[in-house]
């Protein structure tokens, strides 16, 4: 089956679309009845090019929701201390009101240390360990979701998928994706199964056959075999891979970590790749940058 255009396929293109839409509304609406313009700040460490163009879908998704951006860059010899000061200046910059850093930044510095230097109501990416505690707590929120699995929510409430009750999958368990994916699913009420790594394969497949909702996030091309997803499920598939294609201009392509052909043919609904789970990304980011609520609490 080729992607898109079939009924199945969710178009994340456009519920990106619909999402950035409605931020710009309520950006307008923060000017108009608050006097508030959001602005995110977003640091950028190092010269890798892959960054660089992240960070430009990133500016260009705020001026499309009129956000202010502020692009800052450090040089890649910038040292522990430098980048911690600079934080600290916009953690107390009263017209930022999101903080993201660009990552990977350069091995010599220390990531952890580094983002928990921003203050946590300016966490734009809800990666904060006071955030993801937030998000993990029954009857608490997190000022910010991280972005990916916020997305799939996204996804999943606007194709109106039920979660209450359904079992729900998630292969994976970074801190970015898949841990917060799990608890967002939880929260939801679905009954969540957490595999990974170091999930004996078998296991893997019988989770997988299992699942009315599925989400992959393992970075691993075709690792989920299509023959396994459960007639009539939800497949969420976030991974990214780029494989050799010779038949490309640049010589590969995009694919995702389910075999999508034969898992289209027995999915309810599937996102593909590219096109699915991606462009809600950057749709999130900017909601949590206008979310009203955090920008509320800073102004
Ligand atoms: P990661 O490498 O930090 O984590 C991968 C996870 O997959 C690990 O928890 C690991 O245990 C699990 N895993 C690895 N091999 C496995 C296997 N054989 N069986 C079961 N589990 C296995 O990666 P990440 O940052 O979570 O990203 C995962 C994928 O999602 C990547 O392809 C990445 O490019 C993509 N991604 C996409 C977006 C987007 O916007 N669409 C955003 C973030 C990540």
């Amino acid at each position: 089956m080729s992607q898109g255009g079939s009924s199945n396929v969710i178009d994340g293109r456009r519920i990106s679309q619909l999402v950035q839409e409605e931020v710009k509304l309520h950006v307008e609406q923060l000017k108009s009845e608050h006097g508030v313009e959001p602005g995110l700040a977003v640091l950028i460490i190092g010269d890798r090019t892959d960054s660089q163009v992240y960070v430009k879908h990133k500016v260009l998704a705020c001026e499309k929701c009129g956000i202010r951006s502020v692009k800052v860059e450090l040089g890649k010899e910038t040292t522990q201390e430098e980048a911690e000061r600079v934080v600290r200046e916009l953690n107390g910059d009263s017209s930022i009101h999101g903080i993201l850093v660009q990552l990977p930044i350069p091995e010599h510095l220390d990531e952890k240390k580094l983002l928990a230097e921003i203050s946590f109501e300016k966490d734009v990416d809800g990666f904060h360990p006071t955030n993801i505690g937030l998000l993990a707590m029954r009857d608490r929120k997190a000022l910010a979701q991280p972005c990916t699995p916020s997305g799939v929510m996204e996804i999943l409430r606007r194709e109106k998928v039920e979660t209450k009750g359904a079992k729900a999958v998630v292969v994976g368990r970074s801190n970015i994706v898949g841990i917060p994916m799990a608890l967002l699913l939880l929260k939801a009420n679905a009954t969540v199964e957490v595999v990974h790594s170091q999930t004996p394969r078998a296991e893997l497949e019988s989770a997988v056959k299992s699942a009315d909702i599925l989400v992959v996030a393992a970075g691993k091309a075709g690792l989920v075999d299509g023959s396994w997803i459960k007639e009539g499920s939800v497949v969420i598939d976030v991974g990214m891979n780029s494989i050799p294609d010779a038949s490309k201009k640049n010589g590969y392509r995009l694919v995702g970590d389910v075999q999508y052909d034969e898992a289209a043919k027995r999915a309810k609904l599937i996102t593909p790749v590219p096109g699915g789970v991606g462009p809600m990304t950057v749709a999130m980011l900017m909601h949590n940058t206008e979310g009203g609520r955090r920008v509320a609490s800073l102004t």
